[in-house]
């Protein structure tokens, strides 16, 4: 795997894949921190005189209507915002053919080109989403070098980045670097390791449970995934239950009794405490409850290692949102390393203002993925 600064960008056209997959509504951008966090490497091969080639995908494509919603064009006006005044910024809105050919023959080093969504080319045939060969190699022969930015797609093959890297020279860039550098811990993790794990479908995390489970020394789990775990003991009243994974989760919990931690009570929709084992039909379990807390802090003190993904309750609520938050606050107080992922983690730990963890990465599927299988399946 090269990295960026090891290799010869200088004066050369640069393909560059970036996650800027933003939130548009209403045609404003919701966030730009995915932007932000790709304007390290921009600016990197910008200083290296380097023709800078942006592509990336935007939501999902798939007729000719989708394609409103999803073009990159708001993405390029905030990029010309954040980059450096005089930076010339081109658009273009096709992925292919001969107007995008010739907006890069007349693109100057130090230059930025942002292509329209690589997803574009999904309407015929997913060419993008599935790797689609002739389309690699066409986006290949658009550039000298390819270097890959795009944390949050690394656990996908796609054309657009495990596809080009075949025919071009090619790196990783800083985000992808960072993302590694901070979830090394979790990859390789000093014990105790405490996994802490909530969210809705347990049908979502099955496989990075029973992955996690071989290296962890306790998963704590919160949320409608411990409902699962849970049911199969007690009645959950009208808890977020998920029947189909029954089967699975039971295994899980014959392989690993001493290592599948569960919360012993919870807050119903009426905002009552309720111990877990003596809820009615009526109850719904919507936060961790006080008892589960206390007894999570335990093991948050004495872990060296923490990886913490998922919501303990529905935190969008802030009835709800006391287990959610506690569990933040005990692993920013905690001597472990903290490491965080997911997307809900991460909106919750913006949302309460916590900083102090020793690393939150920006993925949510590929942060999981990798943490799952310690590989970043696009680079294979
Ligand atoms: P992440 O995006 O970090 O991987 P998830 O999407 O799996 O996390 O989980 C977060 C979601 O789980 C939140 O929307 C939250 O409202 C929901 N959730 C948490 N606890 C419960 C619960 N007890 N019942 C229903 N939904 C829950
Ligand atoms: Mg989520």
């Amino acid at each position: 795997m090269n990295l960026i600064q090891n290799m010869n960008v200088e004066n050369k056209k640069v393909i560059l894949r970036c996650d800027l997959n933003v939130t548009i509504k209403n045609g404003q951008i919701l966030s730009d921190e995915k932007i932000i966090a790709s304007l390290e490497t921009i600016n990197y091969l910008l200083n290296k005189n380097a023709k800078v080639i942006i592509m990336s995908h935007l939501g999902r494509v798939e007729t000719e209507a989708d394609k409103k919603d999803n073009s990159l064009l708001k993405v390029h006006s905030k990029l010309f915002e954040l980059l450096p005044d005089g930076t010339g910024v081109y658009w273009s809105p096709f992925t292919r053919g001969s107007e995008l050919e010739s907006l890069i023959a007349e693109m100057k080093p130090g230059e930025v080109l942002l292509m329209e969504n690589t997803r574009f080319e999904d309407i015929n045939g997913k060419k993008e989403s599935k790797n689609d060969s002739e389309l690699a190699k066409y986006w290949a022969s658009l550039g000298d070098i390819f270097i890959n930015d795009a944390f949050g797609m690394t656990h996908r093959r796609h054309a657009s980045n495990n596809g080009i890297a075949k025919y071009l020279p090619n790196g990783i860039g800083f985000l992808i670097q960072k993302e590694i550098n901070g979830l090394e811990p979790v990859i390789n993790p000093e014990h105790p390791f405490v996994v802490i794990m909530s969210g809705a479908k347990v049908a979502d995390k099955i496989d990075l449970m029973a992955n996690i489970l071989k290296k962890c020394d306790y998963l704590l789990l919160g949320g409608g995934i411990a409902h699962t775990f849970n049911a199969l003991k007690y009645n959950m009243g009208k808890s977020l239950v998920s029947e189909e994974s029954l089967d699975e989760v039971k295994k899980l919990l014959q392989m690993y009794p001493d290592k599948i931690i569960m919360p012993t009570d919870g807050i119903n929709e009426t905002e009552e405490i309720k111990p877990i084992d003596a809820l009615d039909d009526q109850d719904n379990i919507l936060d961790i409850g006080p008892e589960t807390i206390k007894n999570y802090a335990k093991y948050i003190n004495l872990a060296k290692t923490i990886f913490l993904n998922g919501a303990a309750g529905v935190y969008e609520d802030d009835r709800f949102a006391s287990g959610t938050k506690s569990i933040l606050e005990l692993c920013a107080k905690a001597p472990a390393k903290t490491i965080l992922g997911g997307g809900d983690a991460l909106a919750s730990a913006e949302k309460y203002n916590i900083k102090d963890l020793y690393f939150m990465s920006t993925g949510g599927g590929a942060t999981l993925d990798y943490i799952g299988s310690g590989k970043l399946n696009c680079l294979e």
